[in-house]
């Protein structure tokens, strides 16, 4: 019962957070009305947070004749966040400010075959620590979120799938606890678009929302009335790895006929092998430049680029139309840089598909949409783990500021 009434209340500030970000100088009645919380929740929670430093006050609005309105905006002041994206190639670092503003940056290379679990700590601490450096004249430091690729457990032990890395069960945590001075949240890119989408993006006030990541890997972050849905091992939204075609192309998690080995990009570039094995579009060992091309020629009018786009989002459709069918969501948005590459012909050919793979009650209320994001949302979502955090954690004791 404590559990939970904590949990509505974090749920409560998440949500009044979110809608003074988007809408900062904001007044308590249009919070009120904008997040369907009671006038008195909105003021106890405007208050704690006014406390906190975290919102201020911004002068008045004009009401017409009648009371002038207290307004409230986000402090971008009342703290800074690092969010880190770990990919198998590099580590980005961005720090911002509580109104996600980006203060300052930082990447580091990660050598091929040089993957070792101290090593990549020891690189990790290093990128935040220089960004740190950089925003130096900012306000303290509330959390570092960081995604890295493959599975994270609970705990923040990490194994991931990376084909050369070959980690298992590697306490990342730990590691990184021991290196960087910041409370840490730990978490997959599937988790980091996810909560960029409902923070900033496409899915924002909505509560059932899938985010489907495509790039050279593919999943689902899930959220389901309005939390984050993570499964019993956190390992929930492989949905990149569900059968799409039985004894179907091999995938490099081992199996056959994944959704991911037909939307993915190396998916993408067979497709195109099998429609035209010739064809100079085709890249090898370039997926980036591979689907730039496609995307070119499909804007172009080149019958094989139109061909390998509706094949690819064939399959799209129909893998989509499980997560409608299956779910229901209100929204589902389309991530990531194949997603980005391809655009708006992407989504028109799988949204056509999907309306002949899914149910015609939950398609009605399904939108399927492509993120509205600018370039990579991995490292804003991973600094909102941290914004989750320093939320989650107001009011415990120990956490005073
Ligand atoms: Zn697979």
């Amino acid at each position: 019962m404590k559990g939970s009434s904590r949990d509505i209340r974090t749920a409560n500030r998440y949500r009044l957070v979110r809608q003074a970000i988007a809408e900062s100088p904001v007044s308590r009645p249009r919070l009120a009305a904008a997040t369907g919380l009671s006038l008195a929740t909105v003021a106890t929670l405007v208050g704690e947070l006014l406390d906190q430093g975290m919102l201020i006050d911004a002068g008045f609005e004009d009401s017409g004749g009648g009371r002038p309105r207290g307004l409230l905006a986000v402090n971008p002041r009342g703290g800074a966040l690092i969010g880190v994206e770990v990919a198998e190639t590099h580590v980005h670092v961005e720090v911002v400010d509580l109104a996600l503003r980006v203060l300052a940056r930082a990447h580091e290379e990660l050598r091929r075959g040089d993957h070792e679990p101290p090593r990549v700590a020891g690189r990790i601490a290093a990128a935040v620590s220089a960004a740190a450096s950089r925003a130096a004249a900012e306000p303290r430091v509330l959390g570092a979120g960081i995604s890295v690729p493959g599975m994270v457990d609970r705990e923040g032990a990490v194994s991931v799938f990376a084909a050369d890395w070959g980690w298992h069960d590697v306490p990342l945590l730990g590691l990184l606890s021991e290196r960087v001075p910041y409370r840490l949240y730990l978490d997959t890119p599937l988790r980091a678009c996810l909560v960029a989408e409902l923070w900033f993006g496409a899915a924002r006030g909505r509560d059932d929302a899938v985010v489907v990541s495509l790039g050279s890997g593919v999943g689902a972050g899930l959220a389901l009335g309005g939390t984050p849905y993570r499964g019993v091992s956190n390992s929930a939204g492989e949905w990149g790895h569900t059968t799409l075609v039985l004894d179907g192309r091999p995938c490099h998690c081992g199996r056959r006929g994944c959704v991911e080995s037909y939307v993915g990009a190396p998916g993408i570039m067979r497709n195109l092998r099998e429609t035209s094995p010739d064809s100079p579009m085709l890249a090898p060992g370039d997926q980036a430049a591979t689907v730039a091309r496609l995307a070119r020629g499909y804007v172009e009018g080149d019958p094989v680029a139109r061909q390998v786009l509706r094949t690819t989002a064939g399959y799209l459709g129909a893998a989509l139309a499980d997560l409608v069918n299956l779910l229901n969501p209100e929204i589902i948005v389309l991530t990531g840089w194949v997603a980005r590459r391809l655009g708006p012909p992407l989504l028109e050919l799988a949204r056509e598909a999907l309306a002949r793979y899914a149910l015609r009650g939950p398609l009605a209320a399904t939108e399927l949409v492509l993120s509205p994001l600018p370039a990579n949302p991995v490292s804003l979502g991973a600094a909102t783990f941290a914004l989750e955090g320093a939320l989650a954690s107001l009011g415990r004791p120990g956490t005073a500021r």
